[in-house]
Formats: structure tokens, sequence, C-alpha cells
């Protein structure tokens, strides 16, 4: 029979015991030995589990502490000088991941990026040219030896060499992968370990084998597996989300003894894989989704196994999921309140291992196994017929879609002459992103008005109030374009999903960001409706207080879709434009009530960029398409803002410009204004807000920093089309610094409207 792996667990816990246990030992609260144990308890419980739930091989030092990649540089010694005078490796660990400002020292943390085109977060390894390598540390040695005392059949896994070097950046300018001669030998002394203490596999990831590769990178595969592979223990290379497409030769050339290939993301690749895989080599066939949340479609994943089983027999095959199950929440048991029906569609981590359990003794002939999924079969036609799924509007309204939709009436001309006379708004006009200060009494009384404590109205009057005070601060502080402050938001995706039909929210089902970050993603399930407006009562209720105009601020779809466990039906950008319609009907709303101006954040539209170039330009179409119908049907005078706050816009302005925004603002601060070049290089035709402070840090920079960002900004962009806000929005922050800030913000800005 098949074996049943898996290239990665969730290291969280069930019910984020690892958060509570790092939070404890970073607030003094636990000491080393409570944290280790804690850690050590929860590999444990996770070997168990995946074992009870059909794997016949569980994987070891897939947990970590913090992050991966982090624990991949400290074991290869590739720790920046500045932290080592912290001495204690921990603590030298810990300043890695999230900086070290106490006992006369200021460390700032590794730089922090997205893991491929995940939500999950990784620290960027510092490397410089002559770097060093060596093994420094045993954490996969004593986690194989670990695994095995307890009864696990057990293989490790590491993050390869060459991914590794093209994840991390150099100090120097240098380019990593120059590197790879120093690296490898501190690896082959891994392996050589690993080999020793009895391990007669190991996978080894290499998930830059799925990117755009140039001839560098293809010939550092070559060099690194040519040294690795043949002595010492078997090689599994794992690669996963997407296809391995023009690296697949590459790939099944390197001298290794497996091979892990996605068909969640890239079903079609199977026939290819199976032609080039050499004669001997195993195959793990990744056909249970690791990326989202849904329990797989017998119709998709037996017939893949079927095929490579009558290629390559049992022993060669391996069934696993897509992917490090990392990426979705643990067990959907903890889910006691999900509505039955939605439940029965859901597969969380422990259940994906017992859906490939379950294949791999299905084509084996097991009769149980059989019947398992014919029961499943009947799952996944009921959910596709079923009403809550299945919204005949929605599906008419997108197919009705046409060009129209997705045009303002009026081009930007008409537009900014209509809103200048509209607004009156001086030169450089001053704003905010949207959110203000989630104090803890704002926070307790969500709590309190979830838990029942707190009814409705009280509730409401609570976000009134608070709403009010908002006003007045900004009113006193001289804004010119003002904001509700989004008290009434927990998180901005998560307050629209709660209000569209389409969407489910769990009760456990998190998921790591970063470190001991969670978040926990809505379930996008079904046609998406709006069955009333979302925020117009509260954008109402600002702008009755005020003169001023008060700014709405929405969601983008592209961000909805982008922060949600979306279904796995329809394809991603039809969902998108239902989003984008429910959108467009709340922008109508708004204007209804009187509201001039709104905001359609588009934080993620860049994260939502393809892994492949070649799949930039279709993505890019679709989103731009979606935000359009979102802001189309406003009226000319209507002023549409949008927000990104991201670091990146070159190779990505042409379709930010075509969002056809009045006004963006985005982070610039922390660049010094350097974000600004792809704007002007494109003569961004609109209104631009570059941040001129970062809302990130607790530090209020004075006016005069402000206005030399600003000034920089007027040097290279017309003033008529400068705006003045920060890089984000302010709920992290206290009211006491958000003052402090925005009134030097707004002294920068009228010093600089003076002299123009
Ligand atoms: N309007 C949102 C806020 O101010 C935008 C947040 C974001 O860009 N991530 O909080
Ligand atoms: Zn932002």
């Amino acid at each position: 029979m098949s074996t049943v792996t898996l290239l990665g667990f969730p290291r969280i816990g069930r019910r984020r015991e690892l958060k509570k246990a790092l939070e404890a030992y970073w607030r003094g609260e636990s000491d080393a030995a409570a944290l280790a144990e804690t850690a050590r308890t929860l590999r444990h419980r996770h070997w168990t589990l995946a074992r009870d739930a059909g794997a016949d091989v569980v994987p070891v030092n897939d947990f970590s502490l913090y992050d991966h990649v982090l624990d991949t540089a400290v074991l290869f010694d590739a720790v920046p000088e500045r932290y080592r005078a912290l001495g204690d490796p921990l603590a030298i660990y810990f300043a890695m991941a999230r900086g070290h400002a106490r006992d006369g020292h200021d460390l700032p943390a590794l730089e922090m990026t997205k893991w491929f085109d995940t939500n999950y977060h990784y620290l960027v390894p510092e490397l410089h040219a002559g770097q060093r390598f060596r093994l420094a540390g045993d954490a996969p040695l004593a986690q194989l030896r670990e695994a095995r005392a307890a009864g696990h059949a057990a293989r490790p896994v590491l993050l390869g060499p060459v991914s590794f070097l093209l994840l991390s950046k150099t100090v120097d300018g240098s380019a990593p992968l120059d590197l790879l001669d120093a690296l490898v030998p501190a690896y082959r002394a891994l392996l050589d370990g690993l080999h020793a203490e009895g391990a007669e596999w190991v996978q080894i990831d290499e998930p830059c084998l799925v990117l755009d590769l140039d001839p560098a990178a293809r010939a550092a595969c070559a060099r690194a597996y040519a040294a690795l592979a043949g002595t010492g223990p078997r090689l599994l290379l794992a690669t996963y989300f997407g296809a391995l497409g023009d690296n697949l030769d590459l790939a099944a050339r390197l001298p290794v003894a497996g091979l892990h290939v996605d068909l969640v993301r890239a079903p079609g690749q199977l026939d290819a894989v199976l032609n080039a895989l050499p004669p001997s080599a195993t195959l793990s066939l990744g056909v249970v989704d690791g990326r989202n949340v849904w329990a797989a479609d017998p119709d998709r994943a037996l017939p893949l196994v079927e095929r490579a089983r009558a290629r390559l027999g049992d022993d060669r095959l391996w069934i696993a999921p897509s992917c490090s199950l990392l990426h979705v929440p643990i067990d959907l048991d903890e889910e006691t309140r999900l509505d039955p029906e939605l439940k029965g569609w859901l597969a969380f981590a422990r259940q994906k291992i017992a859906e490939c359990r379950c294949l791999a003794d299905a084509v084996a002939g097991d009769l149980g196994a059989r019947a398992a999924l014919d029961h499943r079969r009947a799952l996944v036609a009921q959910r596709r017929s079923a009403a809550r799924v299945l919204r005949p509007e929605a599906r008419e309204r997108v197919a009705a879609l046409d060009a129209a939709s997705t045009w303002r009436s009026a081009d930007l001309d008409t537009r900014r002459r209509l809103q200048a006379e509209r607004f009156g708004l001086p030169l450089l006009p001053t704003t905010t992103i949207g959110s203000f200060p989630q104090t803890p009494a704002l926070r307790a009384a969500r709590a309190a008005h979830r838990a029942g404590r707190l009814d409705d109205a009280g509730y409401a009057g609570v976000l009134r109030d608070e709403i009010a005070h908002a006003i007045r601060v900004q009113e006193a502080l001289g804004l010119d374009v003002l904001v509700h402050g989004e008290a009434e938001r927990n998180d901005m995706v998560e307050y629209f999903g709660e209000q569209l039909d389409g969407f489910a929210f769990t009760r456990q089902g998190w998921v790591q960001s970063y470190g001991s970050r969670c978040v926990k993603p809505p379930i996008l399930f079904g046609d998406v409706a709006r069955p009333a407006p979302m925020t117009v009562a509260w954008s109402r209720h600002a702008q009755s207080l005020t003169a001023r105009p008060v700014k709405g601020m929405l969601t983008g779809p592209v961000t909805v879709l982008q922060w949600s466990f979306v279904r796995d039906d329809l394809p991603r950008e039809a969902v998108c434009r239902q989003l984008a319609l429910a959108l467009r009907d709340e922008v109508g709303d708004l204007e209804a009530a009187g509201i001039g101006i709104v905001q359609i954040d588009e934080p993620a539209l860049r994260e939502g960029l393809p892994l492949r170039r070649a799949d930039w330009p279709a993505y890019l179409d679709w989103a731009v398409a979606c935000f359009r119908i979102a802001a189309g049907g406003a009226a000319p005078a209507t002023q549409i803002h949008t927000h990104m706050c991201y670091a990146e816009f070159n190779d990505i302005i042409e379709a930010v410009a075509a969002l056809d925004a009045d006004v963006i603002s985005i982070e610039t601060s922390r660049s010094r204004m350097q974000l600004l070049d792809a704007f002007v290089r494109f003569r961004y035709p609109a209104g631009i807000g570059p941040g001129v402070y970062d809302i990130h840090s607790p530090r209020v920079p004075d006016a005069a920093e402000m206005q030399a960002l600003l000034e920089r900004a007027l040097e290279v962009l017309d003033p008529a089309q400068v705006w003045v806000n920060p890089d984000c929005g302010l709920k992290t922050r206290g009211w006491p610094e958000v003052e402090a800030a925005l009134a030097h913000m707004v002294a920068a800005a009228r010093t600089l409207r003076a002299a123009l």
C-alpha cells in the first residue's frame, strides 16, 4: 500500500498553546524551560495526532518556536554580528525575530516578508559576501531522536539550500547564491548527522522550483544536489505552491531519491512528471489541498492517484497534502458551533491527513475507504447545488456586467474639476487612512457585546460616542477630510464578511501569520450578496457631526478575497466580481446618504500576484476590473480614494493607475519617499498621499521631519496632486501619540501650503 505522509504540521497548537507560551515568556512570566516544555508537548501531540489520523510517517523539524527560515539561518550560524553580543542563544533567536531594545541594546529585528503567495511571514536572513556557515545546532537531530523514542516513523524536514539563499538578502548587494559553496558543506554535515541518527529519508524543501528561475539559480540547484545527494539519507525534494513547469527537467535530473509535487495547484503536471521521473525515484503526490479548508473532491484526487499508481506501483508512490499544513487550522472537530451542512464540506489539518489515508486505502481496494469516498462524493455534489451556495441573482448580476460597469461616467480631469468645486479643499489636503485607536474600552465593549453582556443598543451607543470623539479630535486638529475611525470594526475583512451572505466564521480556525500572531480567515463558501448596507449608518452618523467631508471606508474586493479561505468551486476572479458588486452597492448607498468621498482599501492587491510572471497580466486584469466595478458606479463628483500600504510599485504601476482612483495613499515614510519613483516615472495623473510618518512605531516624529519628507515629494510631484496622510491606519496606536503626530502632520502641511 502507498505510504501516507505530510510535509509539515501547524505549530501553534489547537488552542494556540504556543502563542500563549511565547507571549508569557516574552513578558518574563515564564522561563526557557517552561517554553521548551510546551514546545515538546506540542510536537508529541502533533506527531500522535498525525499518526492517529493515518500518517505512516510524521515530519520532524517542521516545528519552530517562531519561523522555520529563521531556524535554518540560526542552525547554520547565519547570525548577523550585532545580535551575538546578547550571548544567550534563545535571546539571540528572539532578537532576530522581534528586535531587542532592553539592557542597553537597541537591536532591530530582521526584515519580515511573505512566504511565497501565502499569508505566512518569514524572517529574511541577512547575509554578506564572504559569509561563513557551520552546523551550529542539533535541533533536527534532537527532534528526530525525540520522535523515534516515542515510537514514530519520522522524516526530518529541512528548507533546501537554494530556496534558503533565494529567500535571503545580503547587506552588501552581493548575490546570495554566491554563498552556495560555503553553505553546502554545513548541509552535508547535517545530513550526515541525520544519517548517523538513523534517518532513512530527509525531506528537503525547494519551493523555489515553482518560480521563474534564472540560469544562476538553476545552476545552483544542480551544484547543490550533486554535493548533497548520493551518500547519506535519501532525499525527498519537495516542491509546492505551483507547477514545476520549465524547471521540471532540472528537478527530475537532480540526483535525489524522491520528488514531491503539488497536484492541487497544478494537477495538469502529473503526466509530465511521471514521464520525467527517473526509473527508481519515489513520487510523493500532493493531492489534498494544504492551502485551503475544503474537503477533497474524490473525483479530482482519485484519478490522479490511480494514474500515478498504474505507472509506479505502491512502493514508489506516497500520498500527501499538497504542501505543509501550516496554512490551515488544526482540527475541524473544534468547530462545535459551525453549521453542520457547511462543516460537512470542510477539512482542516487533521482531516486532511485522514483524507490522504482514505485515498491510499481506497486505491488499495479497501471497501471501507471506498464507501467513505462515495459518501464524500455525495457531500461534494450537495455542496455544489446547496441553496446557501448558489444564488442565481448573484450569478446573473456578474453575467450582466459589461465593460461600461468598469468605467466611471467621466474622465479624471472632469472629475477633478467637479470634486474641486464640491469640496473646495486647500492645497496639500490632510487626511488619515481610516482607523483610529482601538482602545481597551472599545475592545472590552466589543467582547461584552459578543458575549451577550452588552445589548445591541448599548454597544451601538459606545460606538456612536467613539465616532463622535474621533470627529471632535479631527476637527480640533484641523484635518481637512475626516474619517469615522472604524470603531465598529474588529478586522477590516471580518467586518464585511460578517455582513455579507456567503461567508462563515470559525471559532478556533487560527492560522499562523508570523511568530505568535495568528489570523482567523473567514470562509467564503457561497455566492456573495449584500442583504443590507454595511457601513452607511456609521458614516452618516459621523457626517452628521461635522461640516467637513467625512470619507466612507470600505475594504476592496481583492483584499477581502486575499484574506479569506475562498471557495474552490468557482474561479477566484468570479468570486471577486461578486464581492465587487456588493461593494458597488455600498458605494451607491454611501453616496445616497450624503457621503462624497469613499475610500476602497486594497492593501492586498500586490500580494495576490501569481508566483509566475507569465500569470501576472491575467491576474492584474481581473483584479483591476474588480476594483473598478466597485468604484465605477460613483458619480463624477464623488471622490474615490484607495490605499495600499506597501513598498513596491515599480512592476505594478500601470495596474495601479488603471484602477482610476481619484486619490491613492501609499506607504512611503520608511523608504524616505523613494517609493514615489514609480509614480513619478509613470507620470501618475491622480492624487497621491505619500505617507509622511510610520504608524508601525510609537515614535512621534516632529513637524520638521514630516515637512522634509513632503518637500521631497513636492520636488517630484505636482503640488496640486499631493495629499498629506500617515502611512496606514492608526488602530494599533494610542490616542496621545496619534494626536501628537497628527498635530505635527497638520502643522507641516500648513507651513508648506503657505509657501506654495
Ligand atoms: N482603512 C484601514 C485602516 O485604516 C486600512 C488598513 C490597511 O491598509 N491594512 O485601518
Ligand atoms: Zn495600510
